[in-house]
């Protein structure tokens, strides 16, 4: 079904009441049809309402029942046909390929939580008995399990129209800990959030379950996240997007009578180590695969390689030089809208005009398309302005040459957190990696070795995270098993008797669950 210009309310297709705003072509500029209306307040308010009242019984499912839904959604998800694909390609720009293969990986995420939920290890059942005879005092029963936040809004990626927006990866996470889910839909694709937002509900439907669980709530403009946020009856927040965005968000929800997580995902820019053995031996090589993953998706990737640390030698010319020809035979790039290009022009003549940037290289350009871009810097100069160290995000990476190893971990340890950092080397350079390598994880989530951050494979085992501003909260991941983790918070029973015990927490284990059980 294509998109009608609707949004979705606990189990309804409906118009928005608020004002009207239509989407652009990314390609072209042009106004796409149909035009869409943005929620109501009253609208705002039916949709926290219905999630609100839902939200108790929603979180006390039995995890076999969430993992159907989640499985009926993600049928529903594989059925949406070309609209869904045609519809997000002309509102993102965004090629079929990678278009087909996210809603594909949109499908698996909810497979992969339905999975781990049919597991059980989510829960943590902890079961700590009682020892009535301990002296100086008797010791009580104590039983764990993790519990559902309670609703939670998620804010739609841009860059990820699929699966990182109406039913993405946080939304997946949230449903399976048991949390109803409100997504503000990204202004820039209303027609992708309406089908996904159907499809969703579909699947809600097919499932049984109370439709309440899910609405997403048309808006162009900041007022309707924020009204979101500082609803008391929101009880933890999912974003991707800007550092700017992401900070706004968790300012309001800090300043809440009752502050509430906000799990946001903002700026990056993924630095790649380049060691000296392995670059005199492929220097070409690595330019090569550098400037596929920068340019990939015009750079409009969170893990996009836009920084590379390299020590100042001749293998360092060898690769600039690859890697110069490689970005001026690139053709320029579509971007997600006009806002995110002319942003990325303004990020890429800020650094290239800072003292001591020198521009290697600038791809083929062409208006209302992103040009790529190479520059280069002095470690020095890099580690003293701030400017430099900031997110470009489209194609555009500033290679920073230093002295040696010790000025390479230097810069490294100046940096802010970041989602990835990728190290390339071979056997000749295990000394200076085993130096390294802790301080990369004090500042990544993620650490590569000889490979770039851009691909983030759905695994129990990814951490798609990192310190601020890669994300708010370290801890946790908004990519992989983990995420489900930032919607759920335990809680002990103390001495209650086995008829009032939940069924996870019961003896009986009618849930067949794994517990850790101390005697
Ligand atoms: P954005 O500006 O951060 O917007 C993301 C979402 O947050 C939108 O729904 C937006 O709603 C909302 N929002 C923005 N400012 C807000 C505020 N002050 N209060 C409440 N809600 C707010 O991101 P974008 O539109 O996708 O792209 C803009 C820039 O963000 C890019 O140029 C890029 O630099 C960065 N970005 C980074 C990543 C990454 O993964 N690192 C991904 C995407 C974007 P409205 O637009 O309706 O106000």
């Amino acid at each position: 079904m294509p998109a009608f210009g609707k949004m979705w309310i606990a189990g309804e297709d409906v118009e928005g009441g608020g004002e009207l705003f239509t989407a652009r072509n990314a390609a072209t500029g042009k106004k796409l049809e149909p035009a869409f209306r943005e929620a109501s307040n009253e609208q705002v308010e039916t949709a926290i309402a219905s999630a609100s009242l839902c939200s108790t019984a929603f979180a006390a499912t039995d995890p076999a029942r969430r993992a159907s839904l989640l499985d009926a959604i993600a049928d529903s998800i594989a059925a949406t046909g070309e609209e869904l694909i045609e519809t997000a390609m002309a509102e993102t720009g965004l090629p079929r390929p990678r278009l087909e293969g996210e809603r594909a990986r949109t499908v698996g995420q909810f497979g992969m939580f339905a999975e781990s939920l049919r597991e059980g290890e989510f829960l943590r059942v902890r079961l700590d008995a009682a020892r009535p005879e301990r002296l100086p005092a008797p010791k009580p029963d104590l039983r764990l399990q993790m519990l559902a936040l309670g609703p939670v809004t998620v804010f739609g990626a841009s860059n990820f129209p699929l699966a990182f927006s109406v039913g993405g990866g946080d939304t997946a996470s949230a449903l399976a800990a048991g949390c109803p889910v409100i997504v503000k839909g990204h202004p820039a694709h209303p027609g992708t959030s309406e089908i996904m937002a159907r499809a969703v509900g579909q699947g809600i439907a097919a499932a049984k379950i109370e439709a309440g669980i899910f609405s997403m709530l048309q808006s162009a403009g900041p007022e309707i996240g924020m009204a979101l946020v500082s609803d008391p009856r929101i009880k933890a927040v999912g974003f991707t997007g800007s550092a700017a965005a992401g900070k706004a968000l968790v300012t309001a929800a800090s300043a809440r009578r009752e502050p509430i997580p906000v799990y946001a995902e903002m700026s990056s820019i993924n630095p790649v180590l380049l060691l000296p053995s392995r670059l005199s031996s492929g220097a070409e090589e690595i330019a090569e695969g550098f400037v596929a993953s920068l340019t990939l998706g015009s750079g409009q990737f969170c893990t996009n390689p836009g920084l590379v640390l390299v020590v100042n030698n001749s293998d360092c010319d060898r690769f600039c030089s690859a890697a110069t020809k490689a970005v001026q035979a690139r053709d320029p790039g579509v971007m997600l809208t006009a806002g995110i290009g002319a942003a990325y022009a303004t990020a890429v003549e800020g650094v290239a005009a800072r003292n001591g940037v020198e521009v290697l290289a600038e791809g083929c350009s062409a208006s209302n398309r992103a040009t790529a871009r190479l520059m280069r810097v002095g470690a020095a100069r890099f580690m003293s302005d701030p400017t430099l160290h900031a997110e470009m995000f489209g194609p555009a990476a500033l290679v920073v040459s230093c002295a040696d190893i010790e000025e390479m971990r230097a810069v490294l340890e100046t940096l802010e957190g970041q989602l990835t950092v990728a190290m390339h080397f071979d056997a000749g350079d295990h000394a200076a990696v085993s130096e390294l390598l802790p301080v990369a994880q004090r500042r990544a989530g993620r650490v590569l070795a000889n490979g770039f951050g851009t691909g983030v494979e759905v695994s129990p085992a990814m951490v798609h995270g990192g310190p601020w501003p890669a994300s708010s909260d370290a801890r946790t991941t908004s990519v992989g098993t983990l995420a489900i983790e930032r919607f759920l918070r335990p809680v002990c029973l103390q001495d209650f008797p086995e008829a009032l015990l939940p069924p996870a927490l019961r003896d009986t284990n009618p849930w067949n669950l794994p517990r850790r059980k101390w005697a």
